[in-house]
């Protein structure tokens, strides 16, 4: 611990002024949430591409009038919004990762609201994003706002990246990253996307794993049959769900060779089936022998398991497992390789320093289930240490119906945004 100087008892009287700033705009913020939440920001769907400009707008103005110099970046695909307040020569850069885009929100089964107006139901937010990565989103900007507006500057230099496309994979931001020479640099990255065990116990995040998803499609090289005139044609669909239920042994274990040469454990890996379609299943009854089937594949990798290899051993299996009349397609719509945080770097030690400053309690070290694409690109990119802190809760339904954001654990987030910009600043660059 250093000696307090007057430098640091400065800043200290900063941390102060910044926090209590906070709790007096607890309500601003969560009009910010709700106004981020409406925008229906569907990166899956091309008709949402003008909800994804318009939000990625609102998010530049958002921090601009925060105090940061924000642009919208175009892209062949959905836009990112780039925020820089560089001021503090010597002081460590801090790249702010999140994402403004969300999961889709059909089937609308299980949403007791409508997904894109956002209710206020006890100490929850409900709507779509807000725990995804919304809500984290408004934590970091709010605490950017809070230092500027108490003390005029940020205790480190701040880059913060938006990203439009988190959810279908962050093509367009991953291209900008490996440009040459890099577009950003950092001392290091925090990315705040990560569930937390409880509302008290915020994570930290050690490991998070990799991911293949993939499709598979059987076409037959014939139009649909009239089921009772067909008698003996194999039918895609059933060869489909045969091919898919073999996917795994009678034990449960993926049965692709070579699956788990790369995994120590068979307990890490995962295969789920996210979808099959195929024929006719609408009103009344369709008397075909369908033409094509089609199934999505998402598979997680866990310690050295590389997801080309893996894409690759899944294709060549299914491949080899379907019948020769039918014409296979595979095609890989996302891979990203897992990632181990070593936790032992200085920004992840003030990382939890301002965690327990924020919840009381020392944040818990957690193996992350989900995988966050970005942030294999981010380390090779920025070479920089990489945070992942946790602050949606289990049942917040991240992904699923009736999303929401625990507004108690909102509160506690923006104040841990707001002392982990302190603790970085009393860090010293080269770590
Ligand atoms: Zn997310």
């Amino acid at each position: 611990m250093p000696r307090p100087t007057l430098a640091s008892s400065r800043r200290t009287v900063g941390l102060e002024r910044a926090l209590a700033h906070a709790a007096r705009r607890r309500s601003d913020h969560l009009r910010d949430l709700a106004r981020l939440v409406s925008f229906r920001t569907v990166s899956a769907d091309p008709a949402a591409a003008g909800s994804l400009h318009d939000c990625a707008r609102w998010l530049a103005r958002r921090l601009a009038h925060a105090g940061m110099e924000a642009g919208v970046v175009p892209t062949g695909g959905h836009p990112f919004v780039v925020a820089r307040w560089t001021r503090r020569a010597g002081a460590p850069t801090l790249l702010v990762y999140g994402h403004y885009d969300v999961q889709p929100a059909d089937p609308r089964d299980g949403w007791t609201s409508t997904p894109f107006r956002p209710v206020r139901r006890g100490e929850y937010l409900v709507g779509r994003g807000a725990s995804d990565d919304k809500g984290p989103v408004v934590a970091h900007i709010a605490a950017l706002e809070a230092w500027l507006e108490a003390t005029g500057a940020l205790p480190v230099n701040v880059v913060a990246l938006l990203d439009g496309e988190e959810e279908i994979g962050s093509p367009s931001l991953r291209r900008w990253l490996r440009a040459t020479p890099p577009p950003v640099a950092a001392d290091a990255v925090v990315v705040s996307d990560a569930a937390m065990p409880t509302a008290g116990r915020p994570a930290l995040v050690r490991s998070l794993r990799g991911m293949v998803a993939l499709n598979v499609a059987l076409r037959a090289r014939r139009p649909e049959l009239h089921s009772g005139a067909a008698g003996g044609v194999r039918n895609p669909v059933e060869e489909l769900c045969r091919v898919v239920a073999g996917l795994r042994d009678g034990e449960g274990r993926i049965a692709v060779p070579g699956f788990y040469r790369r995994a120590r454990s068979t307990a890490g890996p995962s295969l789920v089936v996210t979808g099959v379609a195929g024929g006719y299943t609408g009103p009344g009854a369709k008397s075909v022998v369908p033409a094509s089937a089609t199934a999505a594949l998402e598979i997680r990798l866990v310690e050295s398991q590389r997801p080309d290899e893996v894409a690759v051993s899944f294709e060549r299996h299914l491949r080899g497992a379907v019948p020769p009349e039918f014409d296979v397609s595979v095609r890989v719509l996302k891979a990203s390789r897992p990632v181990r945080l070593p936790l032992e770097d200085e920004p992840s030690r003030a990382a939890a320093r301002a965690l327990r400053t924020a919840f009381g309690v020392a944040p818990a070290v957690v193996a992350s289930g989900g995988s966050l694409h970005v942030v294999p690109a981010l380390l090779d990119a920025v070479g920089a240490p990489v945070v992942v802190m946790g602050f949606a809760l289990p049942g917040d339904g991240r992904h699923g119906p009736d999303e929401r954001f625990h507004l108690p654990a909102f509160a506690r987030a923006t104040d841990a945004c707001i002392a982990f910009l302190h603790e970085l600043s009393r860090t010293r660059v080269p770590w």
